[in-house]
């Protein structure tokens, strides 16, 4: 047995495309462990890989290759009890119209083999707070509510591990909170929590460490006051006045160059001062056209790192 929760080893994924759209590699072969008890927050702009690699982890979509262990079992030798452990949020609502609340819960209770003694459909709707309409067909339910009963489907054979994808996109501050609430109480109940988000704020409240991936990889994983050291960041922009490389960079400056030929410099001015970033661009020979100073935004994070993880490995 082991003390984590997820060991993703080596995934990859490539969706096979269609007649329109060639084949696209979705996952390109990452390796993540996440320790029990924790929340974890899968962190990455749109397109990156999150949602595949949830599903993958639910079971929704077949890997193309590599290894997932959920909770000790290897999903291809014991796909049962790997599916046991883990209860998934999807980011998609696939609610049926015609059920009930109390009827999807017993529904997706009866998938995953509870037997009615032991469901816990009554303390579920208390918990999601949809006790009072646990009779309304889910077509006149609000798109929170509906949000919500996602959240008690996937409580229903009481799992080990909770997975959220996307929670809280385009849902309004109420229900982000209880969302939250609920999540916290399920963590503190001893719950694993994983969660999806493209929303920096959200991460850093609620999550003990985060992975950041981008473009199918894992670009960096730290605990979330780390991460938010490198994001308390600084972006600078050179435009230098012919096409020039990324010059030797201090430590502490990641670069990348920008499409349009403008260098992009994020550091921390904690420990970097901007005259050394300027000074490592004179030292290559750049000639400056223009500089401008920014706050470092996620994207610039991620461009920078993933630049930084090419360039090394
Ligand atoms: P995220 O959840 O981080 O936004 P996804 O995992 O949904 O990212 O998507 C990763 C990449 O795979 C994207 O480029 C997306 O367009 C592509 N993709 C996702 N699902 C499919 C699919 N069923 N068929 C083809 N491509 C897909
Ligand atoms: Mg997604």
């Amino acid at each position: 047995m082991t003390e984590n929760a997820i060991e993703i080893c080596g995934l990859r994924k490539t969706y096979r495309g269609s007649a329109k759209n060639g084949p696209k590699e979705a996952l390109k072969g990452i390796d993540l462990a996440i320790p029990r008890g924790m929340i974890f927050g899968l962190l990455g702009p749109n397109g990156a890989g999150k949602s595949t690699i949830i599903n993958i982890l639910a079971g929704l979509v077949n890997k193309t290759s590599g290894q997932v262990r959920i909770w000790g079992f290897d999903q291809d030798v014991n796909p049962r009890q790997s599916r046991a452990s883990i209860g998934v949020m999807p980011q998609e609502p696939n609610l049926d119209p015609f059920f009930t609340p109390r009827q999807s819960l017993e529904v997706q209770a009866g998938l995953y083999g509870v037997p009615p003694a032991q469901r816990k459909t009554d303390d579920i709707l208390d918990l999601i707070g949809l006790t009072d309409k646990a009779g309304a067909y889910a077509r006149t339910l609000s798109g929170g509510m509906r949000r919500r009963l996602l959240l008690g489907k996937a409580l229903v054979h009481t799992p080990q591990i909770l997975v959220l994808d996307e929670p809280t996109a385009g849902v309004d501050i109420e229900l982000r909170n209880m969302l939250w609430a609920n999540v916290r109480k399920l963590n503190e109940q001893g719950m694993t929590i994983i969660l999806t988000t493209h929303y920096l704020e959200e991460a850093e409240a609620m999550c003990d460490e985060i992975a950041i991936i981008n473009h199918g990889a894992l670009v960096t994983r730290d605990t979330t006051a780390n991460l938010l050291g490198r994001i308390d960041a600084k972006t600078m922009v050179i435009v230098p006045e012919a096409p020039a490389l990324l010059p030797d960079l201090p430590q502490g400056v990641e670069g990348h160059r920008r499409d349009d030929g403008a260098l992009i410099f994020t550091y921390r001015t904690t420990q970097v001062p901007a005259e050394a970033v300027l000074a490592a661009v004179r030292k290559a020979g750049i000639a400056i056209r223009d500089v401008k100073t920014e706050e470092a935004n996620l994207e610039d994070v991620f461009l920078s790192l993933t630049a930084g993880a090419h360039a090394t490995g």
